[in-house]
């Protein structure tokens, strides 16, 4: 099994409402975005041969939908919920991706540089 991965960042703010600590306080994260692609075979002919996907393309997903609902947006408004949490965010972006990116695996959303959460595709 191949895996590739991409990363982003975005900067973005948001309030967790039902937190017992300072996440109930409005805040932002330099988050960081990861996103997997798996894949059992090697693309075999035309200009993406040797490869699991063209990063560009997955780059071509991400971008637009970084700049409609996550980039110096407020969370808890562009993704509408209360809790905006990395793992909300996760999965969120994993059922957003998905119809576009084949192989789609796995989103990492990392809010701080050591604190992350994943949604994986678990076949
Ligand atoms: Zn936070």
């Amino acid at each position: 099994m191949f895996e590739v991965e991409k990363t982003f960042t975005f900067e973005a703010g948001h309030v967790l409402h039902h937190h017992d600590g300072v996440c109930s306080r409005p805040h932002g994260h330099s988050y960081v975005l990861k996103v997997a692609v798996r894949k059992e075979h090697l693309l075999s002919t035309g200009p993406q041969q040797g490869m699991v996907v063209d990063f560009h393309q997955i780059r071509s997903a991400v971008k637009p939908m970084l700049d409609e609902f996550f980039d110096h947006h407020w969370l808890n408004d562009t993704i509408k919920t209360e809790s905006p949490t990395a793992e909300f965010i996760a999965k969120w972006i994993f059922d957003y991706l998905y119809p576009q990116i084949e192989g789609l695996f796995r989103v990492t959303v990392c809010e701080t540089a050591t604190s992350s959460a994943s949604y994986t595709k678990i076949e």
